[in-house]
């Protein structure tokens, strides 16, 4: 692969942004420069003052460019893949929505292709399944029928597939406690969301190794009153809970820029996540798709920047890709651009365990994205592929 210089970069680097150079050797970072005078390299990129990020770390989205993870095709992975890729998310965590076995299954079989054919240009650590064991009084847009108490012999057996990295589940559901025991036997990361637990079956949760939550605000409990006493919700646990991890969907619609800085605010840069929680219309402009599979997927309609069901009573999914998490969090929700990028980039790296992913710094993965003032992305590189030209 031989060596790349990176020059005339405003580096964001863990907690500023200078002007600097990167100097990477066979997909590593060998070294952050102020000054490149006197390096030599194979190759080099002149960036004239844009931006240079750690590659983006998307650890739950549906699809792109129309194709959906449940439609269980290789091709279908690739095209999303492909399409979050071009808009600067090398570490990828694609999510199979709640659905039938069969279409967990093929989208297991699907992705595991899909991880042989692109395992060398993007980095893919493992599915997100989001269900089915999951709340029906919080399902938001997930079709009900598919939602059920954990099963044993069931998930047992596609834990075993070896590919599953991450697992939401309502943890008020019966069984869940010994689910959630047994994913972390297995380095399964477990995840709350899509759930109606109170305060105390969440603390439960996190006692067992339960250290995050799935999107925030979104398909789940607050507060609620019975005899005048206020009983706690997962939205309040995501504050109070010392320890637990939570993701937010970043489009800017999901969640409004004044709560957007509050979470930002509150949670903080190392224990607060971007998402977009994309469905197949993320990359494309079509008005009318579904969420899931083809088959037995949900429709939506596009409008207002967002998916929403058809009668509009809820959203399904965001139409965002990478690129517009960072300008809403950083022009729009008015956080700091450093702060913006780490929590897309090094706070998901930590709580997934990606020790070389995330960050500008010595040793790290030669993961990249460009970017201009209008966050419009330029030239994405990973360790050992080239997409574009940075220019
Ligand atoms: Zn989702």
């Amino acid at each position: 692969m031989g060596s790349l210089l990176i020059k005339n970069a405003r580096l964001i680097l863990d907690d500023c942004i200078k002007d600097g150079a990167v100097l990477a050797e066979d997909g590593r970072i060998i070294r952050i420069l102020d000054d490149d005078s006197g390096i030599h390299s194979d190759c080099v990129a002149d960036l004239k003052g844009m931006y240079l990020s750690p590659g983006f770390v998307e650890t739950h989205f549906h699809g792109g460019g129309m194709c959906d993870f449940s439609d269980g095709s290789d091709d279908a992975f690739l095209t999303a893949i492909d399409t979050f890729l071009s808009h600067g998310a090398t570490t990828l965590f694609p999510t199979i929505i709640a659905t039938t076995e069969n279409e967990i299954w093929k989208a297991i079989r699907a992705f595991s292709e899909a991880v042989s054919i692109e395992g060398d240009k993007v980095t893919l650590p493992g599915l997100h399944l989001e269900g089915p064991y999951l709340s029906s009084a919080q399902k938001g847009s997930l079709p009900e029928r598919f939602l059920r108490d954990p099963d044993k012999n069931e998930y047992k057996a596609i834990a075993e597939s070896g590919v599953i990295r991450r697992w939401t589940l309502a943890p008020e559901r019966s069984g869940s406690m010994e689910l959630i025991d047994y994913l972390v036997s297995r380095s399964i990361v477990p995840s709350i969301g899509h759930s109606d637990a109170e305060y105390s079956c969440v603390l439960e949760a996190f006692r067992h190794g339960c250290h995050l939550i799935t999107h925030l605000y979104s398909a789940m409990s607050t507060i609620v009153r019975r005899g005048g006493f206020r009983f706690p919700g997962i939205i309040e646990s995501a504050f109070c809970i010392e320890g637990m991890d939570s993701e937010i969907i970043a489009d800017g619609a999901h969640i409004p820029p004044e709560l957007l800085r509050m979470v930002w605010r509150h949670i903080g840069k190392n224990q607060l996540r971007l998402t977009t929680d994309a469905s197949r219309c993320a990359g494309s402009d079509v008005k009318e798709a579904t969420i899931g599979s083809r088959e037995n997927g949900t429709p939506i309609i596009v409008e207002d920047g967002v998916a929403k069901l058809l009668d509009r009573s809820a959203f399904g999914g965001s139409i965002a890709t990478p690129d517009r998490l960072i300008r809403v969090m950083w022009k729009t929700a008015g956080v700091p651009l450093v702060d913006a990028v780490k929590m897309y980039t090094a706070t998901p790296s930590r709580v997934f365990g990606l020790e070389k992913k995330g960050r500008l710094a010595e040793g790290m993965d030669a993961d990249f994205v460009c970017f201009d003032e209008s966050v419009s992305i330029r030239g994405v590189m990973t360790r050992s592929f080239r997409s574009g030209v940075f220019a």
